[in-house]
């Protein structure tokens, strides 16, 4: 196996090693803020008692609120003469929070980004073009100090402008992609529609990643666009990309455990959920100075997937993430998942890339819709043909859902597309009241 960087082929000891020397570390510098210091006074944790990674359940939970509560320094472990730059997160689910990183910080990502890149099949002499917003949001810069960190030709492309992306890609031969897939499939979308074959675009890696997608998403940007796509999972508290990621066998991603300290808890009791079960990823940073986070919950749902990668790595690897703990709809008393939906509607060969969730009320009683494109050759098909394939959908959804939802069948490109992260749901039901 070819790697980058020698933490990814520590053996279990050693990972456990290296965790319980940084954890010990991690904690005293973590008790430098004003937020850990009081806490950890409060939970009456003597920061030099945590010597080995049993000792990790004694200290504190950390949650995003605690983050916005703390906003703007109070997390801050170091002296602002030693910040070099900061990041905010999206604000995807409400106010943003903000992240400080020292120089070490920003060298110690691009290494982890720049590893889980090689890992993904990178290479020095990939061209490499990030279609991702640069700014605050972690997927432009953190991306790309990790593509120049690795060696490749780095093409700061930034967010939409598909005519000016699609250029870029043939100009410049771009071999490798980072891109949000909602945007991958819209992209893919555009080139179909010019009459032209998006196989035909020169990249032959994609790393998709930032927002939630289903095994069929993948599926349909690696034949859509002929390339191989890896899932690529991070979040800004956690620095932003390069905490978990595919190798080449696309099989979960293996978490980097030399850098994060992952578990995997039950959202409501906070107690460890039985092996392999689904719960919320919960991370303790390991080398983060600026801003070191404890046991931060990050409201993603995932398990760890068992046995081992036949790519020899040893970092266990977490799957893909379902969504967010705040993305659950409870509709008629079943729990429902966005995910659950898209993997039914991309499986359907008639419908197009892109999909709308829309919660209504009707007296008292949420109803789901949801809105597909249709495919252009199809969507010119006779009333009857429609409401075949609009009957079969409806079917589907219900046998994985257990509700039956409406489906309204809508042309291609018709639903509203975003340059950033996709939001899929639409509520209408405070409205209505
Ligand atoms: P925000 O929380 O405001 O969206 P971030 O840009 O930090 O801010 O996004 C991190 C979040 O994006 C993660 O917590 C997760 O919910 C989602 N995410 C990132 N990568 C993936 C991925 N590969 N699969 C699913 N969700 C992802
Ligand atoms: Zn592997």
């Amino acid at each position: 196996m070819e790697i980058f960087h020698p933490a990814e082929i520590l053996s279990r000891d050693e990972i456990a090693a290296v965790q319980t020397r940084r954890l010990a570390r991690v904690v005293k510098r973590a008790a430098r803020s004003p937020f850990y210091k009081a806490k950890l006074d409060e939970m009456g944790v003597d920061p030099e008692s945590i010597t080995s990674l049993d000792d990790l359940t004694r200290l504190p939970l950390t949650t995003k609120d605690d983050l916005r509560a703390s906003y703007p320094f109070g997390m801050l472990a170091d002296e602002h003469r030693e910040l070099v730059r900061l990041h905010a997160s999206s604000g995807t689910t409400g106010a943003p929070t903000v992240v400080y990183h020292t120089e070490k910080d920003l060298r110690t990502w691009a290494d982890l980004m720049a590893r889980c890149m090689h890992m993904a099949g990178m290479r020095k002499e990939d061209v490499f073009q990030n279609i991702a917003g640069y700014g605050l949001f972690t997927g432009g810069l953190g991306i790309h100090y990790g593509a120049e960190r690795l060696g490749c030709l780095t093409i700061p492309a930034g967010a939409g402008n598909t005519a000016r992306q699609i250029k870029l890609l043939r100009d410049f031969n771009v071999s490798a992609v980072h891109i949000i897939p909602s945007y991958a499939l819209y992209l893919a979308g555009v080139v179909a529609e010019q009459g032209l074959d998006p196989r035909d675009l020169p990249p032959r890696i994609a790393l998709i990643g930032a927002e939630p997608h289903s095994e069929e998403a993948r599926r349909r940007i690696e034949e859509m666009l002929g390339l191989k796509a890896y899932n690529s999972y991070g979040l800004s508290e956690m620095n932003g990309p390069g905490v978990a990621f595919e190798c080449e066998h696309q099989n979960g991603m293996h978490l980097w455990e030399d850098s994060y300290i992952a578990e995997i808890l039950d959202p409501q009791t906070q107690e460890p959920v039985a092996e392999g079960e689904v719960g919320e990823l919960v991370m303790t940073t390991l080398t983060r100075e600026a801003m070191p986070l404890l046991r931060y919950r990050t409201r993603d749902l995932t398990r760890f997937l068992p046995g081992e990668c036949a790519c020899g790595r040893l970092h266990r690897r977490i799957d893909r993430i379902t969504g967010r703990a705040d993305d659950m709809l409870i509709i008629k008393g079943v729990n429902i998942y966005p995910m659950q939906i898209e993997k039914i509607l991309l499986a359907v060969p008639e419908v197009a890339q892109n999909y709308q969730i829309v919660l209504e009320r009707e007296g008292y009683i949420d109803q789901i819709k949801v809105r597909v494109e249709i495919k252009e050759e199809f969507f010119i098909e006779d009333m009857r043909v429609l409401g075949g394939i609009q009957k079969r959908i409806a079917g589907l959804l219900r046998n994985e859902l257990l509700v039956t939802p409406r489906v309204e069948l809508v042309e291609a490109k018709s639903l509203p597309t975003s340059e950033g992260k996709a939001s899929r749901v639409v509520d209408l039901r405070e409205t209505k009241d």
